[in-house]
């Protein structure tokens, strides 16, 4: 199995890595190389001793050992090496901690190259350098693995660190040859598209030649990662095409028709006009039901464009014939407000179609009865959490499914649920605006559909950037808008929804604002600690108007929608993604009413930055142009969550952003290995990393 070959018997990696290796998922050379850096570092200027002076960037120095010293102290395992180094120019002094190998390493008259910034010492004359990296070279031999070239760092993989992990991935890949890496993409396309080939491709991209542009490296654009990046469309690509086939092989289990007195029944419903844009979605919808194969179709509409409405008409054609329509939300706060908004029409409308709501937190009584009417088919519309998919809870006839707001979802939580009925049809909702390139790559195997336009009547929401000289003057317009009869969200940012420091500051906050800011206002505070009902209390009271300011976490990002609160003020604003403030935002100017949101920043230098990045949302309205600002300045993993999709950790999905002709080539070939029967094959390669991402069953 040379394939797999094992990293154990690697020269230079021994048994105790190779075990480390292990531990962190990585059980061969073909999973190894493909842990790629995160960025690198240009370590290929030389230096003299002469030329260091305090202040300047790092450099490298190749230098000589003159004399060195260990000092452990009496605290016991704390140790100095301190080490007199030189050139022909002069020496320095170096310092490491807590390294007292380096004794037997740095030993009288070695040749070492250390790379690292000058510093003055203690005595404020002489420079010194402090935890250097470094490498003991041979007198001959100048490749340096750390040093005097452009150097991969990577993150941590388990216990072992970016220097460690660079050593390994040297020695792995000088004793390659090439045979031992899976090559994903057949010769055949590799050949038509002119790759180099994988060994050389990886070498480059772990320790990029000497002519390398950093800037290239940078932005994924050298041809070593543009070759990478093909693989790793062209393998998703694959497993799409090969789902897509086997989806279009699906019969679906349920049956529906769409007769005209079902249109009629269901426009009664409507407490509005649908907008053009919501009716086409519902059409396109339509289509999927009538088709034979079950649907799975991603609805994209930025937050406010009415996508909740377009859901509960599809669940409702399912309901119609015969089915249970189930509605997925990703926070309990959504899922009541779905679930009362739905009953709220229903009951307008004189309907009787029975609503069921499932979630983590209810009682123990109350869940065994959910339990049975889901179960006994008694509950025709199912709303809930990801309590819906949990082992206990088993459906009588589902049939549809709608999951909403899905970048909180991850796929396999999507496939868990499908897999509680006979081939689902699958409809999911998104307000993240994510530009058409990243679309096909992350969603491939769903349809599209876009609501492109909002309800009539809403007002813009004016959007200002403001710092803590502001605050008075911020309090001042938030008493005016609550004078005038309407409501307002602070939204306090927390680093951990379930963090008890964080939770104490949103709390403190709301104390505050309580008792010395407003204290004749009604003040609510809302975070993901609460309990089930406490929540829904909280919610319940905004939303009639018994809270004029509601002090919340990011709880409220998604889909709360109370129309009549027409300010934010959101503290702390700088951390915070773009994409996730356009969210935000969206849960004001949902009435009539000229609404505002009023982004806080500190006033140090990370506020100064901050601000720059900010002044987007104060010119735009559009998620669509705010996330591709927010891809281009914090990539795909942070604008999208780690999550969502095991797909967006892909390394080089922002060279698939800014070159979207190598994802129509890569989606041509792989449409062409998957017409002429050759995916079986390319899977068959693939190592555990690769079958996990693509959702491949494990083999053996
Ligand atoms: P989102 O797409 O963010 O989920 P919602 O479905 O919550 O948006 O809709 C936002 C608001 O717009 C709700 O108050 C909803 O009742 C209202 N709405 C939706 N569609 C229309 C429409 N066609 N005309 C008027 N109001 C609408
Ligand atoms: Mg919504």
């Amino acid at each position: 199995m040379s394939e797999a070959a094992s990293l154990r018997y690697v020269k230079g990696i021994g048994p105790k890595r190779a075990q480390a290796l292990a531990v962190a998922g990585i059980e061969s050379v073909a999973d190894l190389v493909e842990v790629y850096p995160f960025r690198w570092e240009d370590r290929r200027a030389f230096a003299r001793v002469a030329d260091l002076a305090p202040g300047r960037p790092e450099a490298t120095l190749d230098l000589r050992v003159v004399s060195s010293r260990l000092i452990r102290t009496r605290k016991r395992g704390f140790s100095i090496f301190t080490a007199l180094l030189a050139d022909a120019s002069g020496s320095i002094k170096a310092v490491w901690y807590n390294q007292p190998y380096l004794e037997r390493v740095l030993v009288k008259d070695a040749r070492v190259v250390v790379f690292g910034r000058a510093t003055l010492g203690k005595s404020g004359r002489d420079l010194e350098l402090v935890n250097p990296d470094y490498e003991r070279l041979d007198e001959d031999d100048d490749t340096g693995i750390h040093t005097g070239r452009i150097v991969p760092v990577y993150r941590k993989l388990g216990t072992l660190g970016s220097r460690s992990l660079r050593s390994v991935m040297f020695r792995v890949l000088a004793a390659s040859t090439g045979a031992d890496l899976i090559d994903p993409v057949p010769a055949e396309v590799r050949e038509r598209r002119g790759l180099p080939p994988r060994l050389a491709a990886l070498e480059a991209i772990h320790f990029p030649p000497g002519t390398t542009a950093m800037d290239d490296l940078a932005l994924r654009r050298t041809p070593a990662q543009r070759a990478l990046a093909f693989e790793e469309i062209f393998l998703v690509q694959l497993a799409l095409a090969v789902r897509r086939r086997e989806v279009e092989r699906t019969r679906r289990g349920a049956h529906y028709e769409i007769p005209d007195a079902l249109r009629v029944k269901l426009a009664r419903l409507l407490p509005f006009k649908l907008t053009g844009a919501q009716k086409r979605v519902l059409k396109e919808i339509g289509e999927d039901l009538r088709s034979p194969h079950p649907m799975n179709r991603l609805v994209q509409g930025d937050v406010g464009s009415g996508k909740t409405i377009v859901a509960l008409l599809t669940l409702l054609v399912a309901v119609e014939n015969g089915y249970q329509g189930v509605l997925m939300a990703p926070t309990e706060i959504l899922a009541d407000q779905h679930a009362r908004g739905i009953l709220r029409i229903l009951r307008e409308a004189g309907s009787d179609v029975k609503v069921t709501v499932l979630t983590g937190s209810l009682k123990a009584a109350a869940r065994r009865r959910a339990l049975q009417d889901v179960a006994n088919g008694y509950a025709q519309l199912v709303v809930g959490t990801h309590a819906l998919f949990e082992a206990g809870v088993a459906f009588k006839r589902m049939g549809l499914v709608v999951v909403d707001e899905q970048h909180r979802f991850g796929v396999m939580q999507r496939m868990a649920l499908a897999a509680k009925g006979t081939r689902p049809d699958v409809l999911v909702m998104t307000a993240t605006p994510i530009p058409r390139s990243l679309a096909l790559t992350l969603y491939g195997d769903l349809d599209l559909s876009v609501i492109d336009e909002l309800p009539p009547g809403r007002t813009p929401v004016t959007t200002l950037v403001r710092r803590e000289a502001d605050r008075a003057r911020v309090y001042d317009g938030l008493k005016r808008e609550i004078a005038a009869g309407h409501q307002a969200y602070v939204v306090v940012p927390l680093v951990e929804e379930t963090a008890a420091s964080d939770l104490k500051a949103a709390t403190a906050f709301a104390e505050h604002l309580r008792g010395a800011v407003f204290p004749r206002l009604a003040i609510g505070l809302l975070h993901g600690r609460l309990k089930g009902e406490e929540k829904d209390r909280v919610m319940h009271e905004f939303s009639r108007g018994a809270i004029q300011i509601l002090v919340a976490t990011t709880v409220v990002e998604v889909g709360v929608d109370v129309p009549n609160a027409s300010v934010m003020v959101v503290e702390h604003a700088e951390r915070f993604g773009l994409s996730q403030l356009h969210q935000l935002r969206g849960r004001v100017g949902r009435g009539g009413a000229k609404s505002y949101c009023v982004l806080m920043v500190g006033d140090g230098a990370e506020g100064e930055k901050a601000r720059e990045r900010l002044a987007t949302m104060e010119s735009t309205a559009d998620g669509f142009k705010i996330a591709e600002k927010d891809l281009e300045l914090r990539g795909p993993g942070a604008v999208f969550g780690t999550q969502q999709h095991g797909l967006s950790d892909l390394q080089f999905l922002a060279a698939i952003l800014r070159d979207p002709g190598l994802l129509d080539t890569a989606r041509e070939d792989a449409m062409r290995v998957a017409g002429s029967g050759g995916a079986d094959g390319v899977f068959a390669r693939l190592g555990a990393t690769w079958r996990k991402r693509l959702e491949l069953p494990a083999v053996g």
